[in-house]
């Protein structure tokens, strides 16, 4: 039991916690985005971060400060909070992203530790060893062994109340991943950094960055704050989320400003190549994007007030991503994020190949269902449904239809079914997720889906003698329910 993170509402995987950080006196909310702060250059100024855009957190990077001569006495005097005027959480980076461009840094975990601790960080980092994706399996290994070393020299470092990560690395190999993230959770650390995930998020490799988070939170503890490290693009956020994290840190508001591209909610766009803005954030609103390229330096600044609309959309989706999962809608809202790029739909489908990891945290009852693609059909709730049809109790002879039950009828019962959950007494019509709202027009997806329910059913009743009536389902539909059940297209017989 971590007591210091709380968590108040689940959905499927995602939470909306309260991380306690104890040195800096504050509790955040999470799901948190943490704006990236370049010591050397502030592009929005901290104070505006909390101010405007209700940043609770942010990060910065403790190593950029110790090995910067014309700041580092400043920041150890006046303290990180003084120096970069925020009152709020700070978390600090310790060189490990240095240590994976340059190969080589002149800092170990103790002094770094340290170094953070006098600058008055609340959330430090040890010196592990973000291992790329796609290397061989011998060097992830080698590297691992130096990441629990680090590890280990932070649980054995003085720290105080200021809290300390434990990066998860592993590289592209789910079994390493997991391991780590066992290896993590026993540690006496606090928060749990997935790491070495900036390669993956940069070529849209949405599916494996599912894949590592979900590898990473099957070893760790079900309530350990879990940060995707170096993530931040608002297009992601709400898989993300829905995979198990809780944390994220964006520099790309501000290193994409300085490429002139604009994020969006479905992708990134390029401001030269721009006519109209389709946000009313307050930079979207008072300028078109003729104005915000002509801007001279007097009336404003051109890559500033793209970061800030940056940051305007990045925060804007993170407060939708919350109602998200306090209304229940978590994975439609990533459905619909899935529908903005095929990199997307990749992540999506990987997270349901994990459905029923979901359902374990998934919530018994919600808003209502949608039914809004063929992804729906693999959603946790109706593989709940199909595990929960084996354990109902059944008569000798049932009729399972999608239409009327028939007025006359020798059956011992009549039960619904409706794709994509299948079968199910009359009595639960009223239940959570069978009020689902589904398309008239089902696709082949959820008939299959609703097959594999009626053959659950009929698995677990051998004995059960079921014929279904079903409403001119395709083929690979039909093949799917058991050949024991006898079926009746109703389309045929004009019912
Ligand atoms: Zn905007």
């Amino acid at each position: 039991m971590r007591d210091h993170f709380e968590i108040r509402d689940h959905d499927a995987a995602g939470r909306i916690g309260r991380l306690e950080v104890p040195r800096a006196g504050v509790t955040v909310e999470t799901p948190a985005l943490l704006p990236v702060v370049n010591p050397n250059v502030l592009t929005v100024e901290p104070r505006r971060l909390a101010e405007e855009f209700g940043a609770e957190m942010l990060i910065t990077n403790s190593y950029i400060i110790r090995s910067t001569d014309r700041i580092r006495d400043r920041v150890l005097e006046e303290g990180l909070h003084d120096f970069l005027g925020f009152d709020g959480a700070i978390m600090t980076d310790s060189g490990s992203f240095q240590l994976a461009e340059y190969g080589d840094i002149d800092v170990t975990t103790e002094e770094i530790i340290e170094f953070q601790r006098r600058i008055g960080s609340d959330v430090a980092t040890p010196v592990d060893v973000p291992t790329p994706p796609d290397v061989d399996r011998e060097r992830a290994e080698r590297e691992l062994e130096t990441t629990k070393r680090a590890l280990a020299d932070a649980e054995a470092a003085e720290t105080g109340e200021m809290l300390v990560n434990a990066p998860v690395q592993g590289s592209t190999f789910p079994d390493l991943r997991e391991g780590a993230g066992r290896h993590a959770s026993a540690t006496d650390l606090d928060v749990f950094p997935v790491g070495a995930m900036v390669p993956l998020l940069n070529s849209y490799r949405y599916a494996e960055v599912v894949e590592a988070v979900r590898a990473a939170k099957r070893g760790l503890d079900p309530d350990a704050p879990v940060h995707l490290f170096g993530a931040g693009h608002p297009m992601m956020l709400a898989l993300a989320v829905a995979a198990g994290c809780d944390l994220f840190d964006s520099a790309a508001y501000a290193l994409m400003a300085r490429d002139g591209r604009y994020l969006t909610v479905s992708g990134t766009e390029h401001l030269e190549e721009m006519e109209y803005f389709p946000c009313s954030c307050p930079v979207c609103a008072a300028h078109t994007p003729a104005e915000l390229r002509e801007l001279d330096g007097n009336d404003g600044d051109t890559e500033q007030l793209l970061a800030e609309h940056n940051l305007h959309v990045t925060f804007e989706e993170l407060r939708r991503v919350k109602a998200a999962i306090r209304s229940g809608n978590l994975l439609q809202l990533v459905d619909r994020r899935a529908r903005g790029h095929p990199a997307m739909l990749d992540g999506l489908r990987t997270l349901l190949d994990h459905a029923d990891e979901l359902e374990r945290t998934d919530p018994a009852s919600k808003d209502a269902f949608f039914y809004t693609s063929h992804e729906s059909a693999r959603r946790p709730e109706v593989r709940r449904h199909h595990d929960r049809l084996s354990r109902l109790a059944v008569p000798d002879r049932l009729l399972l239809t999608e239409s009327d039950a028939p007025s006359n009828h020798d059956y011992d019962a009549v039960w619904r079914v409706k794709p994509p959950f299948g079968p199910f007494p009359r009595a639960l019509s009223e239940t959570y997720p069978l009020t689902a709202e589904v398309p008239e027009r089902v696709d082949g997806a959820a008939q299959v889906a609703a097959a594999e329910g009626v053959a659950s059913l009929a698995d677990a009743n051998p004995e059960t003698e079921i014929t279904l009536g079903h409403d001119d389902w395709v083929p690979r539909a039909v093949d799917a329910v058991p050949e024991r059940v006898e079926t009746e297209n109703l389309r045929h017989l004009g019912r």
